[in-house]
């Protein structure tokens, strides 16, 4: 598969998530999706990344804003669940609130490296 394929393939999974928040009453806003080679420099100089290799260099990854009643979480019971239903999907999903070297709860990736 192309990476132009895998990316097909991501969007729609993220369509599926998007309903599927919006099925538990958790609102969604978009933060970053694409991210370019010297915004990332940026991120790692400023602590915000760890990695110059991340899936938003290749239009693999977003990063969400939740809203539960009106009010903003990055950390929730309903985000974990949200975390897990995106890896259910495929086996090449990963949810940022599985990371083992800092807590991402935003963060949605097709990992195909
Ligand atoms: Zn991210």
């Amino acid at each position: 598969m192309n990476l132009s394929q895998e990316q097909q393939i991501f969007v729609q999974q993220i369509a599926l998530l998007i309903l599927r928040a919006n099925s538990l009453g958790v609102n969604l806003t978009f933060g970053e999706a694409y991210r370019t080679k010297e915004q990332e420099a940026i991120y790692v100089k400023e602590g915000k990344s760890k990695t110059m290799d991340s899936n938003h260099l290749r239009r693999l990854a977003i990063d969400f804003n939740f809203f539960i009643n009106g009010e903003l979480f990055y950390r929730h019971p309903l985000i974990s669940q949200l975390g897990n239903y995106w890896e259910s999907l495929d086996p090449l999903n990963n949810w940022g609130g599985h990371f083992h070297y800092f807590y991402d709860g935003g963060h949605f990736e097709r990992n195909v490296k």
